[in-house]
């Protein structure tokens, strides 16, 4: 398990177009693995990815103290609207209000390469929409009605 950096915006890398993962092998688990070691370390509450370099349609979400793996993830179910702040590793220190769906359903394959579906509203559904838009190349500013100016952000 190692921490792995970050891609921060302006890296063309975050604009491309993640493939599906096609073998569930040993080099999946340790991205995957990685990928936990570094959310963690970075208080985040998703990750993708191509956030790390890897242009493959995995991500991982915190959900309460669990964090969730999703190989090439896809939403299924999105009900309802929400405005709220969002903000990315990728782009440290910026935040926006977004809208988003209040739920999704996720289905998506483990690192064994079965099946798992989630659903989650509110921050979870943020979440998964976030990083899910990360496997083809969209960042959250693009969901942005409005950036937060820097008396907001204090
Ligand atoms: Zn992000």
């Amino acid at each position: 398990m190692a921490i792995r950096n970050i891609v921060k915006e302006g890296d063309p890398i975050l604009n491309k177009k993640s493939r599906e993962i096609e073998n569930f092998d040993e080099k999946l688990s340790i991205l995957i693995d990685d990928m936990i070691d570094t959310l963690k370390l970075s208080n985040g509450i998703g990750l993708a990815a191509p956030q790390v370099g890897i242009l493959k349609r995995v991500i991982i979400v915190l959900i309460g103290d669990k964090i969730v793996e999703l190989v090439n993830p896809k939403i299924t179910k999105k009900l309802g609207k929400q405005e709220n702040v969002e903000g990315c590793l990728s782009c440290p220190g910026e935040y926006g209000i977004t809208v988003r769906p209040m739920s999704v359903r996720v289905e998506g394959k483990n690192r064994f390469g079965e099946d798992v579906f989630y659903e989650g509203e509110d921050l979870i559904a943020r979440a998964f929409c976030h990083e899910i838009d990360h496997l083809d190349g969209v960042l959250f500013k693009e969901h942005v009605i409005r950036m937060l100016n820097k008396d907001e952000l204090e």
